[in-house]
């Protein structure tokens, strides 16, 4: 599966996106990559291309987590990236189906991934966690409580880690990308496309290579270096709450 020598990297929600690009980055930059997804058909596509392991995995299930890690060897990098978005909706109008959606997938499957991993990690003698979470993690914004307070929460277990790890061979590096290009859009808006492209509508957003470069970036910087907190936002996209573009 690896050479004993070659570093090793899990990336979880490999089979589009965000995922998918630093999977390909992190074996391009030497890693060999287990990547994990539900949908496998992607994921074996992808092992193939880039020479890694295609695994599938929902986060959101336990026994599917351990089915997945119990077959990893040591680990060096960790990439919490599976995720997303349902629904825009007032917490008045709230779908408690959505909200749990967004609970379970993208801060219960961090914590499940993360529990699991992090023997293998400290086992590395220098692995790394990188935690995709948004700038909906310091951010609110009309309608999007379900979305915002699950990224918030799970930016709160990747940092209490920081504390929880001093002193053992574990660094922590949370993203928090703005808007990226992705299958996400047409995901929150169970697939209606017109929808989904009105959000990127006369702005330049992010790609999702552009999050993967600064991923490599973490992965590659020496063992004292740890990058905490790292926010990336298109030029197009300014800070604040709310969605605040400069649309043309
Ligand atoms: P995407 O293209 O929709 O990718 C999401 C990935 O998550 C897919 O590979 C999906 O794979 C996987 N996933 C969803 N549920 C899963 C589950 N239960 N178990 C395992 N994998 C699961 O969206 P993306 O933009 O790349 O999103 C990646 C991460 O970036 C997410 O955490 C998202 O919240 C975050 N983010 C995105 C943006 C943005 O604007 N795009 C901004 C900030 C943060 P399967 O469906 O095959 O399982």
């Amino acid at each position: 599966m690896t050479s004993s020598s070659q570093p090793t990297a899990v990336v979880t929600g490999a089979s589009s996106g965000i995922g998918e690009a630093t999977a390909r980055k992190l074996a391009a930059d030497g890693f060999h990559v287990f990547v994990g997804a539900r949908r496998v058909d992607r994921l074996e596509k992808l092992a193939e291309e880039i020479g890694g392991t295609a695994l599938q995995l929902d986060v959101t299930d336990e026994d599917s987590v351990a089915a997945f890690t119990s077959v990893l060897p040591t680990i060096d990098v960790l990439v919490n990236n599976a995720g997303g978005a349902k629904g825009l909706a007032t917490v008045l109008d709230a779908d408690l189906e959505d909200w749990r959606w967004m609970w379970e997938t993208n801060v219960m499957g961090t914590l499940r991934m993360t529990k699991a991993l992090l023997p293998k990690l400290i086992e590395s003698g220098d692995g790394i966690v990188v935690t995709i979470t948004s700038i909906a993690a310091f951010e609110t914004y009309d309608n999007g409580g379900g979305y915002t307070s699950a990224k918030h929460a799970q930016g709160v277990l990747h940092r209490t880690l920081r504390g929880e790890l001093l002193g053992k061979p574990v660094r922590l590096t949370e993203i928090a990308p703005g808007a990226v290009e992705t299958e996400f859009s047409l995901v929150r808006f169970e697939g209606d496309e017109d929808k989904a492209a009105k959000v990127y509508d006369g702005i330049e957003p992010l790609v999702a290579a552009d999050i993967a470069e600064v991923i490599g970036f973490v992965a590659s910087r020496p063992s004292h270096v740890n990058l905490d907190t790292i926010v990336i936002r298109p030029r197009d996209q300014a800070p604040g709450s709310g969605a605040r573009f400069a649309r043309r």
